[in-house]
């Protein structure tokens, strides 16, 4: 890791040189209450002052809602063509829960199987980071995502009158060194550093308490009144999945031409949180009902990627509390195992 800093004086250059040789994707304002990232044409149509974006960037980028995975078509042979639409991106402006997201959606679609649509895009991807304003229901802090070690090329930390900047691969080396007047950071910046980061931790208001997490939910997992309690006004709209930034379920469909000389095979996110999740041929639903649906989402969320990667796959964003017209909040809800357990 390198370290440099960027006088803010120099920032809005900094900003303007990277639009002019990349497809920049950074923060905007959409209305009073609501930002989300779009591609940009000018520093002055990015915000940075943003809390919390609808959707996660990294997600909507390297995972779009729908996409088209291969064509097919059906004659005296079978012809199948790969479609993996891919090119040169830059996310800007992606704060470290954000980034910890698609660290985890990197390694998913990397271990066990490559899945080329996605690792083709995250190859030609470069992502800037920064220390951005947490939400009222962020609990980054609580899972350790405040604070991202690894998946952006440069991050940015606001020190006063300059950015202290990680610069993390090389990409971001050639980046700083092409298109800013980054500077070596000295002992002052260092310090600065250090201060900055301790009151960015105090910034995180919601605290949740996961200490013997992984043990208290196996005690609960079988108590129906409790997840039926917790579950009762939960609408299965799916929200909650769509919003998360690690949610990576997805259902491939066919599209086939009338004539059935041929189709196309594409992609759309799916939610363990809807009724026919669960549904297999025969009419049988291993996840029947509402309950049974939240407390195996909170058991992958908490419990199974623990198991399988040694980290939770919640960023502890708040997106799905924010989303929830049932006011169902993760949170809470862990709050609510480890009281359970002491009764
Ligand atoms: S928990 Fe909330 S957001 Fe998720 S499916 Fe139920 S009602 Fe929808
Ligand atoms: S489960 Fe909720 S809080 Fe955790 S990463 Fe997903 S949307 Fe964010």
């Amino acid at each position: 890791m390198l370290y440099k800093i960027l006088d803010k004086k120099d920032f809005k250059d900094f900003v303007n040189n990277l639009i002019s040789a990349y497809e920049v994707t950074a923060p905007k304002k959409i209305s009073q209450a609501l930002h989300d990232f779009f591609p940009i044409k000018s520093y002055e149509e990015m915000d940075l002052s943003y809390k919390r974006t609808t959707l996660p960037p990294a997600k909507k980028m390297l995972f779009p809602s729908n996409e088209a995975l291969a064509s097919y078509t059906v004659g005296n042979n079978i012809e199948v063509k790969s479609l993996n639409e891919s090119k040169e991106q830059l996310l800007f402006g992606v704060g470290a829960w954000d980034i910890n997201g698609m660290n985890f959606l990197d390694r998913i679609f990397s271990t066990d199987f490559i899945d080329e649509n996605y690792m083709e895009k995250r190859k030609k991807l470069k992502v800037i980071g920064i220390d951005a304003e947490p939400s009222d229901a962020n609990f980054a802090s609580s899972v350790g995502s405040e604070f991202a070690k690894e998946g952006f090329d440069l991050f940015l930390s606001d020190i006063g009158d300059k950015y202290f900047v990680r610069i993390g691969t090389a990409a971001g080396a050639e980046i700083a060194s092409k298109f800013g007047d980054f500077l070596d950071a000295s002992d002052v910046d260092y310090s600065a550093y250090d201060r900055q980061m301790d009151l960015y931790k105090n910034k995180f208001n919601v605290n949740v308490n996961l200490d013997n997490f992984f043990e208290n939910f196996e005690i609960v997992y079988g108590k129906k009144d409790l997840w039926e309690k917790l579950a009762k006004s939960c609408f299965s709209c799916g929200s909650c999945n769509l919003v998360c930034p690690t949610c990576f379920c997805f259902n491939v469909r066919d599209d086939i031409k009338i004539d059935l000389a041929g189709g196309i095979k594409s992609r759309q996110w799916d939610s363990c949180m809807i009724s026919n999740y669960g549904l297999v041929a025969g009419g049988h639903n291993f996840r029947p009902d509402e309950a049974n649906r939240l407390k195996q989402r909170y058991r992958c969320k908490l419990k199974t990627f623990v198991e399988k990667f040694g980290q939770y796959s919640c960023v502890g964003c708040g997106r799905c509390v924010e989303a929830c017209l049932a006011k169902i909040n993760i949170y809470e809800d862990i709050n609510a195992v480890k009281e359970e357990v002491s009764i």
